[in-house]
């Protein structure tokens, strides 16, 4: 029997309907019930934390960096459990689920850390006898609005810099993914955080997420998912003249130079394609190659597609895990069956697969013989499925390579000095990558991109600090 998990609302535990969540490499096991909320909860939960910001915008930085440091030391210390649920609820694979789990405890112990170095500046005033100070504060309610394909690490990267800066949280997870939500509120639940100064709100984009959006007293909303919504979110804050952070869709490119080191440039290209299933904003999923290499790259790449084992995200063996759902997956295929209509050639996979649980297995698809002005290279497919862009030389490359109306990461397989230097110098895109794949970032340094990528100041890091504070000027005449 599962147990029903429930919203947390100004320190309690609240909710009875609920929904149920499905393991997508096994349907008949399900993950567990979740509570959903309607317009009505949404509106307690931002009253709460609207109450709970002045005493916890006050509290010292002690207070901030225990609830911070006990959080990120549970999740370590449960990071195979966690993980293994992560990977059960969402798909990627067990090393994937601990892996991110790990990235979690990181980033709130990195966020703890952050508490104790708060600073400010003073300097003299321009009148004799005035100082002035420039210090920064929280900024109020965060609305916290999270995609499902990094359950943990995302909520993570906003929930944490909320709180160490002094804000109070409404956050509303995705729908596929709420047991990793859960278990993150819970552990700072239980870290000993104040009453309503963060909040759970599971439940329906359109109508938990809307509430936030349309309300006044959400001073700020911290979103990460695909553009519509993003838009969404930007037309609901500028009604409300709110600070609002987006960051969404990439259609990453990777270029292979003829002079690339072949293992190095396939090995970039399948985890950045294809690892995680291929649904991270940050994936490869247009490899952008010379004319010399090409035909190498291709036969290299295929084999070693060949050999990668698509399977139970819980079983060890397994390299790539099932697609999220039955909607992504027909997504995928319905973009498989674009790029052939527009004339790609599919040189690999692309077929369901058969396992021994009824699960969203898909073969990973390779195109060749695609243009950039294919569909399949224009807009984000968001799963393991990349095509292979022919072209002449480097400057051919970078032109395509910025030739999106994406520009979250981007990368170069290459042994010249002087193509990665001009190439990190030029490349459109907020994370430039050299011989490395264009997914796997640091947690202690920015994150974010360009163009449609992203809005707003950057994620993660000391640039955090830009997106959930505001800067107040004082001056004082001392007489
Ligand atoms: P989505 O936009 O469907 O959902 C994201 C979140 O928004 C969910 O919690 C959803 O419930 C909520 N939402 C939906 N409608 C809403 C509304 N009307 N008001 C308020 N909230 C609403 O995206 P998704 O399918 O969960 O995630 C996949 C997308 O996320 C992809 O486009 C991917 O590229 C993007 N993504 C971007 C990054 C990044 O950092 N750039 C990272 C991960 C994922």
């Amino acid at each position: 029997m599962t147990v029903l998990r429930k919203n947390l609302i100004d320190g309690e535990w609240l909710g009875e309907a609920g929904s149920r969540n499905i393991n997508p490499s096994n349907t008949n096991d399900v993950v567990g019930e979740y509570a959903s909320a309607g317009p009505e909860e949404a509106k307690q939960a931002i009253a709460a934390a609207k109450a709970a910001f002045p005493a916890w915008s006050r509290s010292g930085p002690l207070a901030r960096h225990a609830v911070l440091k006990k959080t990120s030391d549970e999740i370590m210390a449960r990071k195979d459990e966690i993980g293994r649920s992560l990977a059960r609820e969402e798909g990627k694979t067990l090393a994937e689920g601990v892996g991110e789990t790990i990235r979690a405890a990181q980033l709130f112990d990195f966020f703890a850390g952050e508490t104790l170095r708060l600073s400010g500046e003073m300097v003299p005033s321009v009148r004799p006898g005035v100082g002035v100070e420039m210090t920064r504060e929280g900024v109020g309610v965060v609305g916290i609005i999270t995609p499902w394909n990094f359950p943990i690490a995302i909520p993570a990267w906003k929930i944490a810099p909320a709180l160490a800066y002094g804000n109070t949280i409404v956050f509303k997870p995705a729908e596929l993914v709420p047991e990793s939500a859960w278990t993150i509120v819970d552990i700072l639940h239980r870290a000993g955080l104040p009453k309503g100064v963060l909040n759970l709100v599971m439940g329906k984009g359109s109508v938990v997420g809307q509430a936030m959006l349309d309300s006044p007293d959400v001073n700020a909303i911290s979103f990460t998912g695909s553009v519509g919504t993003g838009k969404r979110v930007a037309a609901a804050s500028v009604e409300h003249m709110r600070k609002f952070q987006l960051e969404m869709g990439g259609k990453n490119p990777l270029v292979v130079l003829d002079d690339a080191d072949l293992g190095t440039a396939v090995d970039c290209a399948v985890n950045g394609a294809y690892f995680s299933t291929g649904q991270r904003c940050t994936a490869s999923s247009r490899l952008i190659v010379t004319e010399a290499i090409h035909d190498r790259f291709v036969d290299a790449i295929k084999e070693r597609l060949d050999k990668l084992v698509i399977g139970d995200a819980l079983d060890a063996k397994t390299q790539i895990g099932p697609v999220v759902d039955q909607t992504q997956l027909k997504q995928d295929e319905d973009y498989i069956a674009v790029g052939r209509q527009e004339g790609a050639e599919l040189a690999f996979g692309g077929d369901r697969l058969e396992r021994e649980t009824p699960g969203f297995y898909l073969q990973p698809a390779l195109f060749v013989g695609s243009t950039n002005a294919m569909r399949i290279s224009r807009e984000e497919i968001f799963g393991p499925v990349a095509n292979v862009i022919r072209v002449n030389d480097y400057d051919e490359a970078l032109a395509v390579a910025n030739d999106t109306p994406f520009g979250l990461t981007s990368g170069i397989c290459t042994t010249s000095l002087k193509h990665a230097t001009h190439f990190k110098r030029n490349s459109e895109a907020g994370m430039v990558m050299v011989n490395l794949p264009t997914a796997g970032v640091d947690f202690h340094v920015p994150f974010g991109g360009r163009k449609g990528s992203s809005y707003g100041p950057r994620e993660q890091g000391r640039y955090a600090m830009e997106f959930y504070t505001t800067v107040k000027t004082a001056y004082t005449f001392a007489g």
